[in-house]
């Protein structure tokens, strides 16, 4: 059966985190399920926003960068995602993009070693796996790829890095991170973690996985905004040893100094390259401050509750629809996903009813669970629709088969 309408509105009444819902601007009547992908807008990025235009770079012009802070962002900025991967404020940088900052801790990695191998996983978010042949290419090094199954087992003595995404961003399976990290670090081996569909949503604690490297995405769980800057972070007892291939004014010691040569500055700091994108950058902190006062451990207890939620109710309502994502919650994301053989159509049928999810390729509807503002209720609708789509047949209306450059 799943649960009822009426079992859906007690359990929002109930929800201590109900409250956090108000910190985001979400359209009346829309039922957002794709905060894994483009987290919602935070109420107070648009004051924000506002402020640093017109007060800062409007009046202050450009001396914002010493007394509006613009040229500590980076830091700040890291500083305050450290306790949401559980590291230290030092250990963490935002600057570039998820991409970006994936070639710069791959190819500084690689330098520590002679091993000739770059491993990952088939399947793995692709342009990590692009990012990763990039590297391999410039560093004469191997790029080996191998199904999920098969990673741990052929980590070996040639293996020189190891790349992989915490939570799949199309299953949701989610590698256990301390496992994995020692298994690696046992033959030799660093591994760079991909967090992007993991922070903000799973409780992380990347210093206590024993875990050096890692990148995460700054605009889904993080609610950062449209391509929002991302982050990296380098365990500290690495960090002098690394030095970003991108060797930009930002990352010198002395950007100031304006001298020839180049010398990394200290810590993580030498990871930045360019001037920092500080519109981006506020709204990220707008997307960062969403979390204040709240504990992760909380947020992911009701990531839970809504997986199981959702999950009895496409069982009992969607029988046409295969979960492909693994119901333990130490196994998995913040997000499901279902399988059809006419996800797209059934996707775009969706969001015409005003439930946003999204498509991946090809053959996959996948719905994003953000415990910070998705309520009980919003997942009782979104299958009540999905079933009458999916019952009617409505999703062949040929409009539904139209797809756009972004699917
Ligand atoms: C979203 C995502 C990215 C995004 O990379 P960009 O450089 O921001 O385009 C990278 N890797 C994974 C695993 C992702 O989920």
């Amino acid at each position: 059966m799943g649960l009822t309408h009426a079992e859906a509105v007690a359990a929002d009444a109930a929800d201590p985190l109900r409250p956090l819902r108000d910190r985001f601007h979400l359209p009346d009547g829309l039922i957002y399920l794709d905060g894994n992908s483009l987290g919602a807008l935070p109420r107070s990025a648009v004051a924000h926003q506002q402020e640093v235009v017109r007060r800062q770079w409007g009046d202050s012009l450009i001396r914002s960068w010493n007394v509006h802070g613009w040229i500590d962002a980076p830091q700040r900025l890291g500083a305050k995602i450290a306790p949401l991967i559980g590291a230290k404020p030092n250990e963490v940088i935002v600057s570039d993009s998820t991409s970006v900052n994936l070639f710069k801790l791959l190819a500084a990695a690689a330098r520590l070693s002679e091993r000739p191998s770059l491993l990952s996983e088939s399947g793995n978010f692709h342009t990590d796996l692009h990012i990763a042949s990039g590297v391999a290419d410039l560093m004469r090094m191997r790029l080996d790829i191998v199904p999920r199954d098969k990673v741990e087992e052929r980590i070996g003595s040639d293996t020189n890095l190891l790349l992989l995404t915490h939570v799949h961003y199309k299953t949701g399976d989610r590698f256990d991170m301390e496992a994995v990290t020692r298994r690696a670090r046992s033959s030799g081996a660093f591994t760079v973690w991909d967090l992007s569909h993991s922070v903000g949503a799973v409780p992380l604690h990347l210093n206590a996985a024993g875990a050096e490297l890692a990148v995460g995405c700054g605009y889904k769980y993080l609610n950062g905004g449209p391509g929002a800057p991302a982050f990296l972070y380098i365990a500290e007892h690495l960090q002098a040893q690394l030095v970003s291939p991108l060797r930009g004014w930002m990352g010198h010691a002395e950007p100031f100094a304006f001298t020839d040569n180049y010398v990394p500055a200290r810590g993580i700091d030498r990871f930045l390259a360019g001037t920092p994108p500080i519109l981006g950058l506020a709204a990220l902190e707008s997307g960062v401050e969403t979390f204040e006062g709240v504990s992760l451990e909380r947020l992911w207890a009701k990531s839970i509750a809504l997986f199981d939620v959702i999950h009895g109710l496409v069982e009992a309502r969607c029988p046409q629809l295969e979960c492909i994502t693994p119901r333990g919650p130490e196994q998995r994301g913040s997000h499901i996903s279902f399988r059809h053989p006419n996800a797209f159509e059934l996707c775009q049928a969706l969001i015409a009813d005003r439930v946003i999810g999204d498509f991946r390729a090809p053959d996959v509807i996948r719905f994003g669970l953000t415990p910070l503002y998705l309520g009980f209720e919003d997942l009782w609708h979104a299958v009540d629709r999905m079933a009458a789509i999916l019952d009617s047949g409505r999703w062949r209306e040929p409009r539904f088969a139209v797809r756009g450059k972004v699917t």
